[in-house]
């Protein structure tokens, strides 16, 4: 049996491994690559050719840098089925076909901005809507913990990852073998979803290490910075403007604020989350309430919706989105995408970039070289449509809704998983986060590896 790591190997996004046995291969996740803008399209658009021995495929969640491959992937042949849990293939229903518009207005927007240009080599979408239907035709859902067997002598069962709404961990046996996929590992204690499983005594473990270097803030002491970001900016009469990934972090915010307003720790000012996706996603999650824990089905039972109030308003039209434009605060606008590089987001920044009464509030993980990113670094002057723009709103930077393990939960992942697993595979991280975790991993007698894109390694 063979893995080769087709990608996330020494980067966050582009999740992508085959795992060669015996009766077959199996695709686990076909993720888009984020980042330097003409790495990633080359990348997204030239896909491995080992992707396409595979005989089926399995999506651990349905973030974009884990599923958003997919589509291509079947336009250019993949016939196998594709299991994933039904939380997540209802989430893909968006994702896809949300990925597949941006691709299709970008593109004719360039071709248009370029009509006069004779050498301008005219773009097309990696996938179109239909394409991304297609894809979503080839899915088969199983809930966690039934096992499945697609392939005579590979049994494959979900645990649940914690991370996001129907997200996985991946558990193949073969050749007498148990390997895990941890997909993005969820944080504990967190809103909405139930802690992240383990399961035990795994030979190999590929495992993500996005914060194998850093924890992260409580949710509690973050609600509260929010709220205290939301009264001071209110008291300016400012606008709180947040970035947020469509999934995920979108309802978990939503759902800190009804909590906050509930508790009556913040002003009742309007509220809006301008982002078609977040809001078809959010109608999703109230449709899979078997995903939630504890804390979320006894706030659904005494409270009713947990993702809507009356100051919440979930824009629809574009043109509802444009009046935000010239609306006065205060307001709070929550708007995708999470790394600021598109959407209505991209909007909302360069209108309130250049006031000291607004406030950013960047609540998700900044890969580099992203809009994002150097918001966080808080430059002086960033470029927004290719315009350099002043940034004199206040950026402020909440690390605790986010929904991946700190270091100490992934080092007792990795322990978990054992107790005497041959090897540890690093994934899903930066350089320096990776090097951190590995070391502190060694240190617990663990055999680790940090493969690079298209290594093979030998599971024997
Ligand atoms: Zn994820």
């Amino acid at each position: 049996m063979r893995i080769v790591f087709l990608g996330a190997a020494k980067t966050v996004t582009g999740s992508m491994f085959l795992l060669e046995t015996d009766s077959g291969n199996v695709l686990v996740d076909c993720g888009f690559f984020q980042g330097r803008r003409q790495k990633s399209k080359e990348l997204n658009r030239d896909l491995p050719s080992k992707v396409f021995d595979a005989d089926l495929m399995v999506l651990t969640h349905a973030h974009i840098d884990h599923s958003g491959s997919t589509p291509t992937l079947v336009k250019r042949g993949f016939k196998g089925p594709i299991y994933t849990t039904p939380a997540t293939a209802d989430l893909c229903q968006h994702m896809f076909r949300d990925s597949a518009r941006i691709q299709q207005h970008d593109a004719e927007y360039l071709n248009r901005k370029n009509s006069d240009d004779p050498d301008w080599e005219k773009l097309e979408p990696l996938y179109t809507e239909k394409d991304a239907i297609s894809a979503l035709k080839q899915m088969v859902t199983y809930h966690y913990w039934r096992s499945f067997e697609p392939l005579p002598g590979v049994r494959i069962v979900f645990h649940d990852a914690g991370h996001v709404l129907g997200s996985a961990c991946v558990l193949i046996e073969a050749e007498g073998k148990k390997v895990l996929f941890s997909g993005d590992i969820g944080r504990r204690n967190m809103p909405i979803l139930r802690d992240p499983e383990v399961p035990a005594n795994v030979d190999y473990v590929v495992m993500e290490s996005t914060y194998g270097d850093r924890e992260h803030g409580a949710i509690e002491s973050t609600r509260a910075e929010l709220a205290r970001i939301i009264n001071e900016t209110a008291a300016r009469g400012g606008k709180v403007i947040i970035p947020s990934f469509a999934l995920e972090r979108t309802q978990e915010v939503v759902l800190g604020l009804n909590h906050l307003r509930k508790d009556g720790k913040i002003e009742d000012i309007p509220i809006y989350v301008d982002s078609p996706l977040a809001t078809n996603l959010t109608h999703v999650f109230k449709n899979h309430p078997e995903c939630y824990d504890d804390g979320a089905i006894s706030f659904l039972q005494e409270h009713g919706d947990p993702f809507g109030f009356d100051t919440l308003t979930y824009t629809s039209s574009v043109q509802e989105s444009i009046a935000l434009n010239t609306a006065k605060g205060p307001m709070v606008i929550i708007s995708a995408s999470g790394m600021c590089e598109a959407g209505r987001i991209v909007h909302h920044l360069r209108n309130n970039i250049e006031s000291p009464d607004n406030s950013i509030v960047i609540v998700g993980f900044q890969a580099q070289h992203t809009l994002g990113r150097r918001l966080v670094e808080r430059r002086d002057r960033v470029k927004i449509f290719g315009v350099p723009r002043d940034l004199r709103a206040r950026v402020e930077v909440l690390n605790g809704f986010s929904a991946h393990a700190g270091r100490a939960s992934l080092i007792k992942f990795a322990k978990l998983a054992g107790p005497d697993h041959k090897k540890v595979f690093l994934v899903h991280g930066e350089e320096k986060s990776q090097v951190s975790l590995a070391e502190a991993l060694q240190k617990r007698n663990m055999n680790v590896v940090i493969p690079s894109r298209c290594q093979i390694e030998t599971l024997d």
